[in-house]
């Protein structure tokens, strides 16, 4: 477990113990699980659709071995039923806010019973933008009943009764791979059902996301042209675990996921100029498109770096950033570059 979240999490359990730091333990909770859903925001905002339904793990023991879109599901669909079917006793938010037909989702189970390819058909149905919303929704919903929790409804325990209302919900197959989530659920106290459904569940299949998307970003680097069409090395960028490169449908650089489309502005115009990036374009000196923009930090560096391609060629560019790199770490290197582009190409022809 990421070492990070792993203290987070311990801090919110001993603090959930005692009277006292109770409503200190709620609070952080709710603000840690604010921080492991940006994760999620990051990945739906980041990538294209493919990358949900994609199994790069199948067949490995684990949580990665499912799909991106799977574990979000999975995340929320647990959630929503415990949150309102056991302790709100007030109807799921699938249903209540017509989460069901918006996500176009053909079960209205957990998913534990899927196996393998089951799991990628499945994910493949689903509308993610809105199994997104979804999952802030019920994130939104549980972080209310949270914060209308006493202390002294933490040991609250759950009869056959809640069991029975679980069972006949359906929202849990009874699929040998699945049924047994009733009993284990009932057999815990409300203060149980935080520590797994709603804080070391989330961080277990959020985990198993990111190693997803880091192996989906490592395979679409496999073969692509690791020089950026701005002028920047994709396999010198901080963001190498987030990001597959410009040149692959896993872009996630802010240029990209912010523009419309989801196209870098620069990638955009060297593809309408079909020019192979910004270094060929003779507009380079004044342009302040994307990347380019005088408000950005990285501009001067990009530029710089885009020039020195253009006199040198990108095997010249890449081994002057291997060698910057070995002197600096990524941020001192744009620090560097980043004061004027003139200045930054001397630096570089100087190293
Ligand atoms: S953010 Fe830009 S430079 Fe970094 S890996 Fe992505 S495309 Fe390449
Ligand atoms: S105009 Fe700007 S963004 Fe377009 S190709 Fe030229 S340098 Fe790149």
């Amino acid at each position: 477990m990421d070492k990070g979240w792993a203290e987070k999490n311990k801090e919110i359990q001993t603090l959930l113990a005692k009277e006292s730091t109770f409503k200190e333990a709620i609070k952080k909770l709710t603000e840690f699980r604010g921080e492991l859903f940006q994760q999620i925001t990051w990945i739906v905002e980041g990538y294209p659709e493919e990358a949900f339904y994609q199994m790069p793990f199948a067949g490995a023991k684990g949580y990665h071995s499912k799909t991106l879109a799977y574990s979000i599901w999975h995340i929320f669909r647990i959630e929503d039923i415990v949150a309102h079917e056991m302790i709100a006793g007030d109807k799921q938010i699938l249903f209540r806010e017509g989460f069901l037909e918006k996500t176009v989702s053909p079960i209205i189970t957990t998913g534990n019973e899927l196996k393998g390819e089951e799991i990628a058909e499945f994910s493949k149905k689903l509308n993610v933008k809105k199994l997104y919303f979804y999952a802030k929704a019920v994130k939104e919903a549980t972080d209310q009943i949270l914060l209308q929790l006493q202390y002294k409804d933490l040991k609250k325990k759950f009869t056959n009764e809640t069991k029975q209302k679980l069972i006949e919900s359906k929202c849990v197959s009874e699929d040998e791979n699945a049924f047994w989530l009733i009993d284990y659920w009932c057999g815990k106290d409300i203060k149980g059902l935080i520590q797994m459904p709603f804080s070391r569940h989330w961080i277990m299949h959020i985990e198993a996301m990111l190693r997803i998307k880091d192996r989906l970003c490592k395979l679409a680097r496999k073969g692509a042209d690791p020089v950026a069409i701005c002028g920047l090395s994709c396999s010198h960028c901080f963001l190498g675990a987030w990001c597959g490169g410009c040149r692959t449908a896993y872009n996630t650089c802010s240029c990209a996921v912010y523009s419309e489309g989801r196209i870098c502005p620069n990638v955009k115009c060297c593809n309408e100029k079909n020019l192979d990036g910004c270094y060929e374009c003779n507009e380079l000196e004044t342009c302040e498109k994307g990347f380019y923009v005088p408000s950005n930090d990285g501009a001067n560096a990009a530029k710089a770096q885009s020039f020195y391609i253009r006199k040198y060629g990108k095997k010249e560019f890449l081994k002057i950033q291997t060698r910057l790199h070995e002197k600096f770490e990524f941020q001192k290197v744009q620090e560097i570059l980043g004061q004027d582009y003139k200045e930054a190409l001397r630096i570089l022809e100087e190293n």
